[in-house]
Parts: structure tokens; C-alpha cells; sequence
């Protein structure tokens, strides 16, 4: 087997070719750093413009990288939701032309149990049952896979994701955004002292399982405009104490930001092996887990509760085509696919995108009623 996988449910436009045993023949992405920089955020319609100036030479560089052509392809995989739906269009579109074209069946998939699924990807052994911890830009939640297509949502976030937090603390300490927040932020952080700048842990006294970060981000903000940090100087310009103080709230925040990941992995763990005791992984996933700290600090709690910590590369934490690709090839194999499209199809064909799109459901215990 041999899947094509296509991204674009957000700024990056993302292909990859992944074989059957999990090899990865290939894989691009084009980032819209520019885009996000000028616009301080993800703008849909400039971002799907973007999307669409690329993604024939994507999945074409795609293809070729891996010395292939579409008729290899046994399916073609794509992403059709969560994410912005004028973005995911753009993706779709493509990959139901290349499956028109060369009739072959196609996967729609889930972006982040993607981003769990790639987990299996990495680590040969992990099977189901297992937990994820999925933290990217938009979102924050811990699920239990119970198997393919199978989760219980354990948490989730009540406000803002963790990488929103660390976009906005990059944005107002004045961090080159060309890259994105989170990367900068953790550099950032090293130069500082994580104890000097006192945050409060989100949600301290809620017995679930549940995120929140509106509330750190506005404490973040409050400390900077303390400290009288102008965001339009560059850190690189800044003087040696200007320095000193955005790399100290840089590493308060971090710390704190994770020690709210911690808190709730740990409660999580337990929840879940009462559910399934026979849990032995935890993928932690996501951009934010590409975050070195993170993975130190996660993988402590982890092991502490006997359960081994599988966190992919970077460059597959990060938003990728190769998720989708294997994610596409899991389902393919167990049969759930739809049949190849049309050759032909209209430009306002209604595609089935699902730009809101829980992982499974919502476990009782985790509502954030429950204190
Ligand atoms: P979602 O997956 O929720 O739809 P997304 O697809 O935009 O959101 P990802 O590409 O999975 O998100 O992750 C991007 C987020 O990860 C950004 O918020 C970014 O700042 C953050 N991030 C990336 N690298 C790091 C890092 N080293 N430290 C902290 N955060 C990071
Ligand atoms: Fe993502």
C-alpha cells in the first residue's frame, strides 16, 4: 500500500507519501511565516489564497521526492476537518482531482487524531488502547483511544490552547514571528530564571481533566506591560535588562504552562487506566510537543505511572502531510474509505468538510462542572 497524504486545515500546506509499513517516501510542506508575520495571525482568506498558489507543486514535489506517479497510489488521503473551512476546501479540492483522475478511493481525515495516530507511526509497538495529549495552536485535549475511530475525551480546553499562549507571549515580547511563537518562546527561555516572575496555575482546585489558558496569557500581559516592554523593539535590540526580563517572563510562563499540562496528565492517567488498565503509551502530540521541555517534563509524570511517553519528531509534531498519509492508510486497511470520485466535478461541489469536529466523545466525569 502506498497512500498520498494532503494537508491544509491551517497555515501550512503540507503533502507526503507514506507506505504501508510506515515508511515515509516523501515529505513537503510549504509554511505561510510571511503571511503570519504581516497579518499577526492566521487570516482565512489570504490563507487560502496561499494554500491555493501551492498545492499543485506540493503534492507534485511529493510525488516526485518519492520517484513516483499518482498511478502507484493505492488512495489519497486528506484532511477534511477540524480547521478553517475555506483553507480545508483548498485540500480537498486537490485531492479529490488527483482520486477523480486516477480513480483511487479516498480518506477523509481527522487532523488531530492525525496527530495521535502518527504515535503508531513512530513506535512500531503501540497498540491500542493508549492515551494522547494532543497541544497545538488550536487545540488542547486528552483523549483514550480505545481503538481506530474510537476515543473518549477525557479533557479539553475551556478558552485557549497552550500554543495560542505561546503565540501571544512571542507576539507581545516582541519575538521575530517569521517563525512561529512557540520555537521562539522556548529560546528564548533558556536565558531566563523560570522562578522570577510569579504566574498562578491555571485551574488549580478543578478536579478534571480540563485546560485553560486565557487566563496565563492575560497574566503574561499584565507582567510585560509591568515591566514596560515595548513588543515593537526587538528582542535583538533590546538592552541587557530589557533582555533579561523578557527571557525571565519567557521561562516563568513556560514553566507554569506546562506544570498545567502535568497536573492534568497525571489525573488523566488515572481516569484512564480505570477505563482501560491495560493502557501502556502515551502519545503526547501537537505542535507544542515538538517543545523540548515539555517532553522533558511530561515524560517524568508519564513514567512515573508506568507508562512509556511516545512523542514523534518535530517535524511530525508539527502540522505535516505524513500524519494524514498514515491516518489514511489505518482506516484504508480496515476498509473505511469512500470511492473514487468523479473525474470531473463542479466548482461548487459541496464538499463534505467538517471544520468543527469533536475526537470522540466527551467522558462524564471530565465536564469542568465536575469540582
Ligand atoms: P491545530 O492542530 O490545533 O489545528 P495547528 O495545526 O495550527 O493547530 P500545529 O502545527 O499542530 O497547530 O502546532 C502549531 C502550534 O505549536 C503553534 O501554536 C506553535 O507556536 C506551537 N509550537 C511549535 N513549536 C513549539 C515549541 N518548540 N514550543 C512551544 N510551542 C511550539
Ligand atoms: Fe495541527
Amino acid at each position: 500500500l502506498v497512500v498520498l497524504g494532503i494537508e491544509t486545515s491551517c497555515d501550512d500546506t503540507a503533502a507526503a507519501v507514506v507506505r504501508g509499513n510506515g515508511e515515509i517516501l516523501s515529505q513537503v510542506i510549504s509554511s505561510q511565516a510571511d503571511l503570519l508575520a504581516q497579518y499577526g495571525g492566521v487570516a482565512p482568506k489570504q490563507a487560502e489564497e496561499a494554500h491555493a498558489r501551492v498545492i499543485d507543486k506540493v503534492v507534485q514535489d511529493a510525488l516526485d521526492r518519492a520517484n513516483l506517479t499518482e498511478k502507484d497510489l493505492s488512495a489519497v488521503a486528506v484532511t477534511i476537518g477540524p480547521g478553517l473551512s475555506l483553507c480545508l476546501r483548498v485540500g480537498v479540492r486537490k485531492a479529490r482531482r488527483v482520486a477523480g483522475s486516477f480513480n483511487l478511493p479516498i480518506v477523509g481525515v481527522h487532523h488531530m487524531e492525525a496527530h495521535a495516530l502518527v504515535g503508531r507511526l513512530v513506535e512500531q509497538d503501540l497498540s491500542f488502547p493508549f492515551m494522547a495529549l494532543l497541544i497545538s495552536g488550536g487545540h488542547n485535549i486528552i483523549v483514550l483511544a480505545h481503538k481506530l475511530g474510537q476515543y473518549t475525551q477525557l479533557g479539553t480546553t475551556v478558552d485557549d490552547a497552550i500554543g495560542e499562549a505561546f503565540d501571544k507571549t512571542a507576539k507581545w515580547l516582541g519575538l521575530d514571528l517569521r517563525r512561529s511563537g512557540g520555537p521562539a518562546v522556548e529560546e528564548l527561555a533558556l536565558e531566563g530564571d523560570a522562578n522570577s516572575v510569579k504566574f498562578n496555575v491555571p485551574m488549580k482546585f478543578h478536579k478534571d481533566c480540563n485546560f485553560s489558558y486565557a487566563g496565563l496569557k492575560t497574566q503574561v500581559k499584565l507582567a510585560i506591560e509591568a515591566k514596560e516592554i515595548d513588543a515593537k523593539c526587538p528582542v535583538s535590540s533590546a538592552t541587557s535588562e530589557d533582555r533579561r526580563n523578557r527571557a525571565d517572563i519567557a521561562a516563568s510562563f513556560q514553566r507554569v504552562a506546562v506544570l498545567h499540562l502535568e497536573e492534568k496528565c497525571e489525573r488523566a492517567i488515572d481516569w484512564a487506566l480505570k477505563l482501560e488498565p491495560s493502557i501502556k503509551h502515551m502519545v503526547v502530540s501537537g505542535g507544542v510537543a515538538s517543545n523540548q521541555y515539555v517532553r522533558v517534563r511530561l515524560n517524568n509524570i508519564i513514567e512515573n505511572k508506568n507508562l512509556k511517553l511516545v512523542c514523534p519528531p518535530p517535524s511530525l509534531c508539527t502540522d505535516n502531510g505524513v500524519m494524514v498519509a498514515w491516518t489514511g492508510l489505518e482506516h484504508f486497511r480496515v476498509g473505511r474509505y469512500d470511492p473514487p470520485p468523479p473525474e470531473t466535478e463542479p466548482d461548487d461541489y459541496m464538499y463534505d468538510l467538517r471544520p468543527r469536529w469533536p475526537l470522540g466523545e466527551e467522558y462524564a466525569e471530565g465536564r469542568s462542572d465536575a469540582r
